[in-house]
């Protein structure tokens, strides 16, 4: 039956000298069966197990009847095997102690645990690691089990414009490309950094035992720049960039979760930088993304809570200091406390909410030009600021449209505040767009001017009525020569394209009186007044305190 059953069968003395041994057994082992009964048992299996069977035999000897345990053979003319082992203590007649031992060939099982257990910590697609593995590397960084040398960096990446490809392409070629990208990222890293894909277009680097940052950033400038590079697929030329989140292993344990999110983080910061970078983890950018987060949900409430309004500054003539226009400057009146524009307009544009408030702007500026109207205020006109995104929004010039005709008011008392950055990125769309809205009568200012790169031929050929000099050149005018030259400079160019120069940002008699004798007709500032509400606005217009005089601003 022992013969019959193929299975491993001995019977060794408490040496390990091997007393027994089915014809099976030396079959199994690959050594003949003579060779077997020569031998001690530790002789026959891997050599980095001996210590491990030696060790059960002993504990079978000692304190148990049974033992079982896995134990792989060296196998003598052919390769080893794995058996699974069960010992058994037995004495004959006289007393005399021996061990029996059975074995059953489980080697495939075991080659195909590894192979299973291998493809789980695999990307069926590229063949780089998964997201398993990336766990299972960074628990080692901590455990110190030598799979990984700390301190070591976690780069996160992000292929920019992948869905782009996936969808003009089809998935077929994202999955190509994705294959290739994956053999660059590899060329790129040290043989002993790991390369894993955590699904889609998304790719994690380990890099093992960084000396210092310098060092992770350095791979990461490489992979960025192998990443470049046109990709061949299928007769096309592709060009992809990429974007990377870097985050440093500290000697305190983290998960593996928690470093992906410090490098998602990361990315996302590079995303929103423009994209084709890498950007570092640190708490104040946690700290930053946090707050916007926050602003964000708080927005999306603070819309339909009405918490939103507008405060008007106003525009004076320098001479008589009379108003002859006032500024729409949005406010969020949370119920916390208030929020300033310079932090909750990035968060809109970021989000897209800025369309909406824009356009809420544009009405309700609108429509309290028509109220001071129908109280015969005389506020000759009034400049609305327009976001750079919404500017670029399809919806925009029909948003002015409705703007106007719903608050009845004339176009022509309509200014529009738009950044050089706004018209520069695409000059031709936005002269097309400067033309549609300026043949309805809508004028446009240039507000920030001097902090952004105009080319001079564009500003002749835009449609503008005004330049807004930047407040940062007017702060430092009377100390800085620099600043000086810049803000004549503005002056006289305004003077040249036949513009109205508008100085923002005045506090002080000194600047007031300089800026009014380089001939700088209308300012607006602290130095007249600030940013206040529709309810003051009126109160000081009838009060005297703010004397309105409007008058022929604009020539053209
Ligand atoms: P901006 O268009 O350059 O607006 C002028 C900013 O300077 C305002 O800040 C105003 O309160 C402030 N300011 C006015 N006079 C003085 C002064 O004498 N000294 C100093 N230091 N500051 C002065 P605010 O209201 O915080 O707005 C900041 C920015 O937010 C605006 O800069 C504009 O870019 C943006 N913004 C405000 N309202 C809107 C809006 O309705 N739509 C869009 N897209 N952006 C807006
Ligand atoms: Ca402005
Ligand atoms: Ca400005």
């Amino acid at each position: 039956m022992l013969e019959a059953s193929g299975a491993l069968a001995l019977q060794i003395d408490v040496a390990g000298n091997i007393i027994l041994a089915t014809e099976a057994s030396a079959q199994l082992l690959a050594y003949p069966r003579e060779y077997l009964l020569k031998s001690s048992i530790l002789d026959v299996v891997s050599f980095e197990q001996r210590e491990q069977l030696a060790e059960l035999l002993r504990a079978c000897e000692q304190d148990a009847p049974c033992r079982t345990g896995r134990i792989r053979f060296s196998g003598g003319v052919g390769e080893s095997r794995w058996l699974d082992l069960r010992v058994c203590r037995h004495a004959d007649e006289d007393g005399n102690p021996s061990l029996l031992l059975f074995g059953y060939d489980v080697t495939d099982w075991v080659d195909n645990e590894e192979r299973l257990i291998e493809a789980s910590f695999r990307d069926p697609l590229t063949g780089v690691g998964n997201r398993a593995m990336v766990r299972e590397r960074i628990a080692g960084y901590f455990a110190g089990d030598g799979t990984g040398k700390a301190p070591f960096a976690l780069a996160l990446m992000d292929l920019d414009g992948f869905k782009k490809v996936n969808d003009s392409l089809g998935h077929e070629f994202g999955d190509a490309l994705l294959k290739q990208v994956s053999v660059r990222l590899l060329g790129a890293v040290r043989p002993t950094d790991m390369v894993a894909r955590l699904g889609g277009d998304e790719f994690v680097l380990l890099l093992d035992g960084i000396a210092s940052e310098a060092a992770a950033i350095g791979i990461v400038e490489k992979v960025i720049h192998v990443c470049r590079q046109p990709f061949h697929l299928a007769g096309c030329q592709i060009r992809v960039t990429t974007s990377l989140g870097l985050t440093f292993g500290t000697l305190a344990h983290q998960s593996e979760s928690q470093l992906l999110k410090r490098a998602d983080l990361a990315m996302y910061d590079a995303k929103a930088q423009g994209k084709n970078r890498y950007c570092v983890y640190t708490p104040e950018l946690e700290h930053r993304l946090d707050e916007q987060f926050r602003i964000e949900q708080n927005m999306f409430e603070a819309v339909q809570n009405g918490e939103f309004l507008l405060h008007y500054q106003p525009i004076v003539w320098s001479g008589s200091g009379k108003v002859c226009a006032v500024e729409a400057l949005m406010r969020w009146q949370h119920p916390t406390g208030s929020v300033p524009p310079g932090v909750f307009i990035p968060v809109a544009e970021h989000n897209g909410l800025i369309n909406h408030l824009g356009a809420w702007a544009l009405r309700c500026a609108c429509a309290q030009l028509a109220s001071w109207d129908a109280l015969g205020l005389d506020v000759g006109y009034i400049s609305v600021n327009v976001s750079p995104v919404q500017f670029r929004h399809p919806g925009f010039a029909d948003s002015v449209r409705r703007a106007i005709k719903d608050a009845g008011v004339s176009s022509h008392r309509l200014v529009l505040e738009i950044t050089e950055g706004a018209l520069m990125t695409d000059p031709e769309a936005a002269q097309d767009l400067l033309m549609e809205l300026r043949a309805l009568g809508v004028r446009f200012a240039v507000d920030d001017f001097g902090t952004g790169y105009s080319s001079l031929s564009y500003l002749r050929r835009f449609p503008l009525s005004a330049l807004k000099i930047d407040q940062s050149f007017v702060a430092d005018m009377m100390n800085s020569p620099h600043a000086r030259t810049i803000v004549f400079a503005v002056l006289s160019l305004a003077r040249e394209l036949g513009l109205v120069a508008i100085a923002e940002g005045v506090e002080s008699d000194e600047q007031s009186q300089l800026l009014a004798e380089q001939g700088c007709e209308l300012v607006q500032g602290w130095r007249y007044a600030k940013a206040m509400s529709p309810a003051q606005f009126v109160d000081q217009a009838q009060a005297g305190t703010l004397q309105l005089g409007s008058a022929q601003v604009f020539s053209k």
